[in-house]
């Protein structure tokens, strides 16, 4: 049966994404469900007695959307934001993520609410611990392979690592994005700032636009925020204005980037650079610029504030950050967007480039990683840009295309 949108109720953005792309490549309605359905849904209760003696209980969650093109690959967030519906709708955007970049790797998401700025270091160790000792049958890797996320880290994937190789022996491989010391890739850590600014640097040699003097301005000073802005700032960009969760700073000038890293790691915030002015957060989402990339939380711009952005081009640092209906506004309005499951990808293929390292039991350097990243950037790229030109469509629904066709492919290949 053909697909119905009037029957489709869903309100997540990769959802609609996910239709529009079933749609136009005239799948029956039951392959967009089997598409969109994830394998498998877990939700765990998880107690933890805190550093007063006290217990409070997290309650967490993995979805588990499709592996047919191999093992589970997602992040592990702890945000107090978290619930099942936010971790479905990511982990279906894994699945899309992998096929897109042409990774041996199928898609996951999971997540713990707790806000981990309140926890202490024991009781953040004791909930990552306890969370393996609940979740360790269906993580592995040859079964899901989490990483970092919001509010996770190096040293947390290490204790998951640990945790795990009491259970199984020693195996590396079971997450990503954990230190170099306990089997950690060169490049993880600045890998997907590093993939935005790829993917930037592909579309303005692509669109013939120069980067050299471009104006850029970044909400989220984070993992992806800042390395970004690192490697862009280090090809001429011109960064005029950053943000955090304490608020923006601007200079149409450029900021002295050696100054905001500085204040950033002295005094946890970007707010109150040297030579910088304050600006309210919102306003810098509508600073006229060439790049405007939100790397922070999903729907930063929505429909109630689309109509401000004046960028030329929107670039998804973040997972998710522009809205169903502000994404074909500021498609209307000649904004183009290079959409998350690209301009964010650079993570996953650099997590990729580590599970295979630890596969193999061997290290590549750090040349060699940013090299393959480089060509896989590139190619998926090249193919998104490509489509998008000959069927005059916007660039997330030529990557959408691609990646659905991929990933049903995979799917019907290994027989249902
Ligand atoms: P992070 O926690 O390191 O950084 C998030 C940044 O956003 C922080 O600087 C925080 O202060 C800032 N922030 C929070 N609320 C804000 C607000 N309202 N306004 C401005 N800044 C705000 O997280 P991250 O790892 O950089 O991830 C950011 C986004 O990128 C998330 O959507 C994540 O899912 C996505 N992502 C991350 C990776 C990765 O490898 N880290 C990979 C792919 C996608």
């Amino acid at each position: 049966m053909p697909i119905d949108a009037k029957t489709i109720t869903t309100k997540n953005t990769h959802d609609r994404f996910l239709l529009r792309a079933c749609e136009r490549l005239k799948y029956d309605a039951v392959v967009y469900e089997l598409l969109l359905t994830a394998s498998r849904e877990i939700r765990l209760q998880i107690p933890v007695r805190k550093d007063d003696g006290s217990f409070v209980i997290f309650n967490a969650y993995r979805v588990q959307h499709h592996n047919a093109r191999g093992p589970y690959k997602g992040g592990l967030r702890y945000h107090a934001t978290v619930d099942m519906e936010d971790v479905r709708g990511l982990a279906c955007l894994m699945s899309l993520k992998t096929a897109l970049l042409d990774l041996p790797l199928g898609g996951s998401k999971g997540g713990i609410d707790c806000n981990p700025s309140s926890l202490s270091e024991r009781e953040l160790e004791q909930l990552t611990r306890k969370f393996v000792e609940k979740i360790h049958r269906n993580i592995g890797p040859t079964e899901d392979i989490p990483a970092p996320d919001v509010g996770t880290n190096a040293q947390i994937m290490a204790w998951i690592q640990d945790e795990y190789s009491k259970i199984y022996g020693y195996n590396p491989a079971v997450v990503t994005g954990k230190p170099i010391v306990t089997g950690g890739s060169q490049g993880r850590k600045e890998a997907t700032g590093f993939g935005v600014c790829m993917a930037i640097e592909a579309y303005s040699a692509h669109y013939q636009q120069a980067l050299p003097n471009a104006t850029v301005a970044i909400q989220g000073f984070g993992n992806v925020g800042r390395y970004a802005a690192f490697h862009l700032h280090a090809l001429g960009a011109k960064i005029i204005a950053v943000s955090d969760s304490q608020g923006a700073i601007v200079n149409n000038d450029g900021l002295d980037f050696s100054a905001v890293i500085r204040h950033k790691d002295s005094m946890g915030t970007v707010v109150g650079t040297d030579g910088a002015d304050i600006l309210d957060s919102a306003a810098l989402l509508a600073l006229p610029c060439d790049y405007l990339i939100p790397s922070a939380l999903g729907n930063a711009i929505h429909s109630d504030n689309v109509d401000g952005i004046s960028a030329k081009v929107v670039v998804e640092g973040a997972n998710a950050p522009v809205s169903w209906t502000a994404a074909d506004k500021l498609e209307q309005r000649g904004v183009k967007v290079i959409p998350d499951i690209l301009a964010n990808a650079g993570g996953v293929t650099v997590s990729y480039f580590e599970w295979v390292q630890n596969l193999q039991h061997f290290s590549w350097s750090l040349k060699k990683v940013r090299n393959l990243l480089r060509s896989k950037m590139n190619r998926a790229c090249s193919d998104v840009f490509e489509l998008a030109d000959q069927e005059q469509i916007q660039m997330r629904d030529a990557a959408y295309q691609i990646a659905t066709e991929r990933l049903k492919e995979a799917i019907f290949a290994a027989g249902i």
